[in-house]
């Protein structure tokens, strides 16, 4: 019974019922995309320049569980949503400054973030 709960953020269809949805939400692909989700609605620059700040946490990056969450003081972005944050960013700038986004990139990113080729140069 009940209706199929439909997943914004996964773009998805679940099947009904709580437990299918419970699991859902919990799964590493679910929170990655709710990430993603929010960060449409922030600036792109602003988290970049935060988290170069950051350390990547280590127990983050093991598990992808940290008792901390989002108020942990290491960094739990990945590189994939890092490459998505420095993508925005670059359309954000380049379509309001005259900027040299691959220097940037070098100067503010940590070095340990590997970047795609297209970037890389
Ligand atoms: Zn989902
Ligand atoms: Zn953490």
């Amino acid at each position: 019974m009940g209706r199929k709960y439909y997943c914004d953020y996964c773009d998805k269809r679940l099947p009904a019922g709580l437990n299918h949805r419970k699991s859902h939400n919990q799964g590493i692909q679910h929170i990655n995309n709710k990430r993603i989700y929010y960060l449409q609605f922030q600036d792109p620059v602003e988290i970049l320049l935060n988290e170069r700040t950051k350390k990547i946490c280590n127990k983050w990056n093991q598990s992808h569980s940290c008792p901390f969450g989002d108020n942990c003081k290491y960094s739990h972005r990945s590189n994939y949503e890092l490459i998505q944050l420095i993508e925005q960013a670059k359309q954000n700038l380049n379509n309001q400054l005259n900027f040299d986004i691959h220097r940037w990139i070098q100067k503010k990113l940590p070095s340990e973030i590997l970047l795609p080729e297209s970037l890389a140069s």
